[in-house]
């Protein structure tokens, strides 16, 4: 069965267009994203800087003296919180019943269960909204994965050094059901279609879209 990534019913969450404009842009990972997920990697043990700016060089070779700053101006940040060690880093998990798939960041051994690490700033109060339905699929993976309930997960957001507890309520799990139908039918062919409220001024994909500017066909 074909399945939906849980990084794509997020964006499809957001516009369907963007996702399936997406799927013909190969994304990789950003600066800001590796910076971010291996100052993560070390949380619960020692936040050395030096050692941790080796791993993201041998991770991106590319990096540069900004991405260093902003190495420096983060860790400075989570030097303040009081930050949960995992069990395994990265891992591969899946929901059969909801036809998705992911990776998710964190894993530990009791309850929350997992934890995503954002390299957005954090919100004044709560959890973005996207934020919410990742929670909310992960959730479902770790329940299939592990088989007992999982109610809950931590959304770690390194660029403040702020870890907050996200319960997805039962509008995310609709948002969610939404979302991955939506992917699954544009990757059966469906055309996507704009939403009332798609957030086209900040979208990034505006001048080459069709329904922010340029058209669809110009990008091909
Ligand atoms: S410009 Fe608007 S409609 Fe087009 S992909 Fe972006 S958010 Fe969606």
């Amino acid at each position: 069965m074909h399945t939906v990534s849980v990084s794509g019913a997020v964006a499809c969450h957001v516009c369907p267009v963007r996702y399936f404009m997406e799927q013909e842009i190969a994304r990789g990972e950003s600066p800001r994203s590796i910076v971010a997920k291996q100052i993560a990697a070390h949380f619960g043990g020692k936040l050395d800087s030096g050692a941790i700016w080796g791993e993201v060089q041998a991770v991106l070779p590319e990096a540069a003296e900004e991405h260093r700053t902003l190495l420096e101006e983060w860790l400075a940040r989570c030097r303040a919180t009081d930050w949960r060690s995992a069990t395994e880093t990265e891992v591969a998990i899946a929901s059969a019943r909801l036809g998705i798939h992911g990776v998710v960041d964190r894993i530990f051994a009791d309850e929350p269960y997992f934890a995503i690490v954002r390299s957005s700033e954090a919100p004044a109060a709560g959890i973005y909204g996207t934020d919410r339905i990742r929670v909310a699929c992960y959730a479902a993976c770790m329940e299939d994965l592990l088989g007992v309930p999982v109610r809950a997960g931590m959304v770690e957001y390194v660029p403040s050094g702020a870890a907050r507890l996200c319960v997805p309520q039962p509008r995310d799990r609709r948002a969610a059901l939404r979302a991955i139908r939506m992917a699954t039918e544009i990757n059966a062919g469906a055309m996507p279609r704009k939403p009332v409220r798609a957030p086209c001024e900040t979208c990034p994909l505006q001048e080459h879209c069709s329904f922010g500017g340029r058209r669809l066909s110009d990008l091909w």
